[in-house]
């Protein structure tokens, strides 16, 4: 947890520095940082890739995305050229131990002008497959040795089952110390998300109603409009099970559903996540059938446009058995959450793009009012929004204006937008700058990816084993196929969507 901030002379090294990833996200949140004072006073930022590029060239490549891509828009004249003059580029191959004595070469230069006290972020934004071969060559040529000083951080997805994140992590650690690597999954670093932390833990209203007793269920819905896109190489291997639910979805049942720490440091709110996938109640093959669902979406029309059907997207199987709709009514097995379901569900071409978290508690335990007073009743939620709005909604009842007593539900909203002037940062923000400060808080361990893909791997061998009959299953501008309704609605609940729906 930052509160003051003052850095050491840092080199950050973007593997993969004119992919996608740098030129969208890395690079916009590296200016930013720049641009409001969060940089260290002396820095480098050298991109790699394969294909020979000067510094003026990979700079003005870096400006384009930054321009199109940057929260904050186009670069200020000024800014960027200072902050330009600490770009580098040096081609590497990664699979050729050669380049890493260019690299070598280059660390060195800024080493000896910056000091010894300069720290080295190694970013992997290549594809996972090459994670492994960067991993083993800065071990190889020493790059990486000084375990105070040298961070590599390692995008998702972290494996593609088990075993696959389970061998990345030995590759990993065999090399580096647990606190070098930063294993990023980039919703912990949504602003709203930390300040899911901060409503629970700095408010003391809340703790004695967080538990069975207030709460009857818990709803995560990450949906999205748009639908693969340009990704089907990777999503097809993939699937929403992977590609959300293992990672951010779980994050976000974790910070719900953890115990309060004793403090704010990574390990201790780190632990305590782990504890909550710990005490998940592992799936049995009757719990596959009857608690989870999945979709995949066929073609339709959002917003008066034609859009194809997952199957007809680009570089996707045409017989695809990949969902790219996943709902979950999850337990957590231990004092606070027995009996309470955790409905999750996430999936592409829906009706709407948001993140939300609804938290709806039991009903009053006897109703004082006549059901003609009690017009629209509904039971009291909280809803935490984290896009596209950024909000905290408490619906409470209240007492319609009027000689009569009539009740209806009504909103206090806590609005980021109404509240605060200042504009929040990009997660990449908040966690580059994390990783740059040494702080692992909202970095995954190497225990929780490996639990979250345990807890996982019974529903992904049976949806892979068995093929749905049904797909496609689901209309593009839809709430997902029919039985993701009918999980929730067994149960007497429903999903709630945007714009909020009162009962
Ligand atoms: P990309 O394909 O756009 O970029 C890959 C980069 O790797 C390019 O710069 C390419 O030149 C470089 N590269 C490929 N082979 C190389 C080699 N042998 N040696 C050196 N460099 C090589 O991919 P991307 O979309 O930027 O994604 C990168 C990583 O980030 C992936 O792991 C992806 O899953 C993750 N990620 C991307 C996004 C995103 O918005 N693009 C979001 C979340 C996570």
């Amino acid at each position: 947890m930052k509160t003051s901030i003052s850095l050491n002379p840092t080199i950050i090294v973007i593997f993969g520095g004119t992919g996608d990833l740098n030129l969208r996200k890395l690079a916009p949140a590296l200016y930013n940082l720049y641009a409001e004072g969060y940089m260290p006073e002396k820095f480098a930022i050298i991109g790699t890739a394969r294909r020979p590029l000067t510094d003026v060239k990979f700079r003005e490549t870096l400006m384009e995305g930054v321009n199109s891509f940057s929260r904050t828009g186009k670069v200020h004249k000024e800014k960027w050229d200072n902050f330009s003059q600490n770009v580098h580029y040096n081609p590497i191959d990664v699979k050729d131990s050669a380049s890493f004595d260019t690299l070598k070469d280059t660390l060195d230069k800024f080493k000896n002008e910056f000091g010894p006290d300069t720290q080295i972020v190694y970013y992997l934004a290549v594809s996972p497959d090459l994670f492994p071969s960067i991993a083993k060559r800065l071990a190889k040529f020493k790059l990486a040795e000084n375990e105070d000083n040298c961070r590599i951080v390692v995008e998702k997805p972290f494996g593609k089952d088990l075993e696959t994140a389970r061998e990345l992590n030995e590759i990993l650690r065999e090399r580096f110390k647990e606190k070098q690597i930063y294993r990023i999954d980039h919703y912990l670093g949504k602003e709203t998300v930390q300040n899911i932390m901060a409503f629970r833990f700095a408010n003391s209203f809340l703790e004695p109603l967080w538990n069975r007793n207030y709460i009857d269920h818990v709803q995560i819905s990450v949906t999205e409009q748009l639908g693969v896109g340009d990704r089907g190489g990777y999503y097809d291997g993939s699937g929403a099970l992977r590609d959300m639910i293992q990672n951010h979805l779980l994050q976000l049942l974790c910070i719900i559903g953890m115990e309060t720490p004793i403090n704010f440091d990574a390990d201790e709110i780190r632990d305590k996540k782990v504890d909550v996938l710990k005490a998940m109640r592992p799936f049995s093959a009757e719990d596959i059938r009857f608690n989870t669902v999945r979709g995949q979406y066929t073609k339709g029309w959002i917003r008066g446009d034609e859009v194809p059907g997952y199957r007809s997207e680009k570089d996707v199987d045409k017989q695809s058995n990949t969902e790219t709709f996943a709902a979950i009514k999850f337990f957590v097995d231990n004092w606070r959450w027995k009996g309470i379901p955790f409905y999750v569900r996430t999936g592409k071409r829906l009706s709407q793009t948001s993140s939300l978290i609804t938290i709806q508690f039991k009903d009053v335990p006897h109703q004082v009012f006549p059901a003609s007073v009690a017009e629209h009743w509904q039971q009291n939620r909280l809803i935490i929004s984290i896009q596209p709005e950024m909000s905290i909604r408490l619906q409470v009842q209240g007492k319609r204006p009027g000689l009569d007593m009539t009740l209806n539900p009504v909103d206090m909203v806590f609005d980021y937008k109404g509240t605060y002037t200042t504009e929040s940062p990009e997660a990449y923000e908040t966690l580059l700058l994390d990783v740059m400060t040494g702080d692992q808080t909202q970095f995954m361990r190497a225990d929780q990816v490996e639990i979250a893909w345990e807890l996982l791997m019974p529903v992904i061998n049976a949806w892979e084993s068995k093929k749905s009959l049904s797909f496609p299953n689901y209309a593009a501008d839809s709430w997902g196929p029919e039985d993701a309704e009918a999980l929730i609605a067994r149960d007497g609940f429903h999903w709630f969507t945007l714009p909020l729906n009162k009962d």
